[in-house]
């Protein structure tokens, strides 16, 4: 069983262990040397240049991948050449495109934020006008971590967007929604075989700062019952609506009228999810291999009542992560470190800590405080 990664970063680093663990021989195409995933990168190579991504295909059984990134030609280039593609390029469409998303979910009647395809500042001002003054405006494509999203209360304030987004040759249209009034952000994590199982895990909590997911607890506390069956439903119908096969994570809004509301798909593993390497019988990573092999898919269950996962990011002003860990790991043995090997930078997930147990103040304190040994 050989899968190839599209992609060296540290999604694709952490398929590594599970993959040994199956016994799947891992192969990595990264974008450029020394990546988070180098110890797996026997390749380098352009992702956007087909002959290059056909040739690594070749090696092995399935391709999958660490973004969303390759473009729709590579990846139509790759199936027509007879390579299964997990997920393949018509799921991934509506991960690389919100607006298409948007109107997908749409179509499937599914609960969105109100939005709508705006061309010119005209239309925008109204969609404005018509929503209380504020709105939520979003490049269609290449945003992450909040780039590419802004709150604005006139056009003006997105002007150069609209110019840019007419240069990728798109017509020039930005996607606008209401400014949803969420109570908290939440992310329904399920994975699913080409032949049609599929799995949920706990829903989660996810806390960003400054766009930037920085805390996750599972379960989400006080959502047990009504709203963890929604949760489930909604990310159910996107994954077999869209032909999703792999894991996904389907980002949430729980507004304060108790709306649950779709907001962004991540078609891989997710950040939502790397709590379910320590805290579930089955981590993501492993389950996107089995899944994107179609082998049956493990359990989701949680090995203690909470799993909370936060994030490292930026690490220490000076120096790596291992330069912390004579007195971070003595001072917090509990927490389990995941280092991505990655240089430390301002604002760069560059690791996370998991802690786990049956005492939800317990776990989020040891978690913080071990995540918090690795920054300054
Ligand atoms: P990306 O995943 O590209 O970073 P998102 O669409 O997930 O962008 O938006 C980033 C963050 O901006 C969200 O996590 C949320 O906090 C906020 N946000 C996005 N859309 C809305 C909205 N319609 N209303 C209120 N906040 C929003």
């Amino acid at each position: 069983m050989r899968v190839g990664v599209i992609g060296g970063g540290q999604l694709a680093r952490m398929m590594i262990p599970a993959a040994i663990e199956l016994g799947v021989d891992l192969r990595v195409l990264a974008e450029a040397d020394g990546m988070s995933a180098a110890i797996a990168a026997d390749r380098v190579g352009d992702y956007t240049d087909l002959e290059t991504v056909l040739a690594f295909a070749r090696e092995v059984d399935v391709i999958t991948f660490d973004h969303e990134h390759v473009p729709q030609d590579v990846l139509r280039g790759l199936v027509d050449a007879g390579v299964a593609v997990h997920p393949g390029p018509d799921p991934l469409r509506f991960a690389q495109d919100k607006l298409l998303m948007r109107e997908r979910l749409s179509e499937l009647g599914l609960p969105v934020p109100d939005w709508a395809r705006v061309e010119s500042a005209a239309e925008l001002d109204a969609f404005i006008d018509a929503h209380g003054g504020t709105a939520v405006v979003k490049t269609p494509r290449g945003g992450y971590d909040g780039k590419g999203v802004r709150v604005v209360r006139t056009a003006a304030e997105v002007h150069e967007w609209f110019a840019t987004a007419a240069e990728d040759g798109r017509g020039g249209a930005l996607l606008v929604e209401e400014l949803v009034d969420f109570r908290r952000e939440l992310a329904q994590l399920v994975a699913r075989r080409p032949s049609g199982e599929t799995v949920a895990w706990p829903l989660v909590e996810t806390v960003q700062v400054g766009g930037v997911c920085s805390e996750v607890i599972a379960p989400a506390p006080h959502a047990a019952g009504r709203m963890s069956d929604v949760a489930a439903e909604i990310a159910f119908a996107v994954a077999e609506g869209l032909g999703v096969t792999g894991v996904m994570a389907v980002e949430l809004f729980e507004t304060t009228d108790e709306r649950i509301l779709v907001n962004e798909l991540a078609m891989r593993p997710h950040n939502s999810g790397h709590w379910s390497m320590d805290g579930a019988t089955t981590g993501q990573f492993e389950q996107h291999l089995r899944a994107v092999l179609d082998l049956p898919l493990g359990g989701t269950g949680m090995h203690a009542d909470w799993s909370v996962m936060v994030n490292i990011l930026g690490g220490p002003e000076e120096g790596s992560l291992a330069d912390r860990y004579e007195r971070a790991l003595s001072e917090h043995p509990t927490a389990k470190l995941h280092n991505y090997g990655k240089a430390p930078r301002p604002g760069r997930k560059v690791g996370h800590v998991t802690a786990v147990g049956d005492d939800l103040d317990t776990v989020v304190y040891e978690a913080r405080a071990a995540a918090a040994a690795f920054q300054d």
